[in-house]
């Protein structure tokens, strides 16, 4: 596919604020006053530094050597180093963006516009920068897997999953993004240009090994889908002891096409006594699923004498394909049983990406960008006038960020030095 992020050597940067540029500008020169600022920040998000593997630990920080920036205008950056495993930690003061001259202001202007849909040339435009300065930017925040950045929020893994693929277009080919949400938050968004079980099942394994990477015990609980073969066999494959539902709503849709050459009006009646029954059923605390087996049975019948046995046999051939998905979503109340938030992200995304047509070349880092883009969808606060309005999609499920800036917050979760490992309970 070409489109897989290269493995680089560990990034160890990690981005500080120092609140002020003047504050910067002092501590530079008082290298303990410097290396305990940092360890202050440190210790007040309750991150860790990514040492080597085989640190012990114990480890004192000691500045290491700095170097200065000529792109910057001569910005000295400092670098500290662990003194027991030699890692080194680049330490780069928050008003400066990794790798880029571009300023974090005109950075956040940028990626506003382009979160709310404006093109990415014409996002660029109005900030004065290249649009493939722009792309590279939203693809360098993408080289930070979603997993790695939701659990540095204190996210738990998700138990229940939103499973479904956005079908999209790379010029001329068709290309499909197999997405994985949780409420509000992306969990993973693939880039694929094979609809085939296969090509998913490897899409999606890379949020599964992200996750065991983080947690070896993870297990998925329960995955809702639309019902399409690829995705449903992936979840199979992937997670072979989850419950796999199908998603309500979109039976509820998919009803009136069913029923062809029906009028309009009929069918719309029975879309609403179909409504009803799928409702009933899932306000029911107990036998769900025997309720809904007798209740589609009953439907059926009421079908044939509606509107005649044809459809009413093509209905019943129907359930018969798609029953157990809908028995899965009933039989745990905890599973969801309507992708809502899943296709909201996804119109979301398409927007921008029917906007960006020009940046999908086949030898493009499309996985990259869309990591980009997911990071976005999760961390920008939605809009004064949106329901959980000044707060993000991280903050709505109840993760925790760095600081009130989601800029900021962004440099920060994508700055590869950093981890977050939870305390050992003590006693
Ligand atoms: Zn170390």
């Amino acid at each position: 596919m070409g489109n897989a992020a290269k493995s680089t050597r560990q990034n160890r940067t990690i981005t500080v604020d120092f609140q002020d540029p003047s504050t910067y500008c002092q501590l530079i020169n008082d290298r303990k006053a410097f290396v305990e600022f940092v360890l202050a920040f440190l210790l007040s998000l309750g991150f860790q530094l990514v040492h080597k593997a085989t640190c012990t630990g114990g480890g004192c920080l000691t500045r290491h050597s700095h170097y200065a920036r000529i792109r910057l205008g001569g910005l000295t950056i400092w670098r500290i180093q662990c003194t027991s495993c030699r890692a080194v930690f680049t330490v780069l003061p928050h008003f400066v963006l990794r790798y880029r001259r571009m300023s974090p202001d005109v950075a956040r202007q940028a990626l506003i516009a382009t979160h709310g849909g404006l093109s990415l040339e014409w996002s660029a435009t109005m900030c004065h920068i290249s649009p493939r300065a722009l792309y590279r930017l939203i693809g360098s925040l993408g080289q930070h897997s979603l997993v790695a950045v939701l659990v540095k929020c204190r996210l738990p893994l998700p138990t229940y999953i939103l499973a479904d693929e956005k079908h999209s277009s790379c010029l001329t080919d068709r290309v499909y993004l197999p997405t994985i949400v949780s409420g509000r938050v992306i969990w993973h968004l693939g880039y694929s240009d094979a609809k085939s079980a296969a090509a998913f099942t490897a899409s999606s394994g890379q949020f599964q090994q992200a996750a065991l990477a983080h947690k070896p015990s993870y297990r998925v609980q329960g995955a809702l889908t639309d019902g399409f073969d690829s995705t449903v066999s992936s979840m199979r494959t992937l997670f072979p002891r989850a419950r796999l539902g199908f998603c309500l709503r979109h039976a509820l849709n998919k009803l009136p096409d069913k029923l062809v050459g029906v009028s309009a009006a009929v069918r719309q009646e029975l879309r609403s006594k179909f409504h009803a029954l799928l409702h009933r059923c899932r306000q029911r605390k107990s036998l769900r699923v025997i309720a809904l087996g007798q209740r589609l049975r009953h439907f059926a019948n009421c079908i044939d004498t509606a509107v005649g046995a044809a459809h009413g046999e093509r209905l019943r051939h129907w359930f018969a394909t798609k029953k157990v998905g809908w028995y899965a979503v009933l039989e745990d109340p905890k599973m969801p049983a309507m992708s809502t938030v899943l296709d909201q992200a996804h119109n979301a995304l398409d927007r921008k990406l029917f906007a960006m047509k020009g940046f999908h070349h086949p030898g493009g880092s499309q996985a990259t960008f869309l990591t980009g883009l997911a990071h976005l969808y999760n961390l920008i606060p939605y809009q004064r006038r949106a329901l959980n309005a000044g707060k993000c999609g991280v903050e709505v499920e109840g993760g925790i960020l760095p600081t009130s800036d989601w800029l900021l917050n962004l440099q920060i979760l994508t700055s590869g030095g950093y981890r977050y490992t939870p305390e050992p309970p003590h006693h």
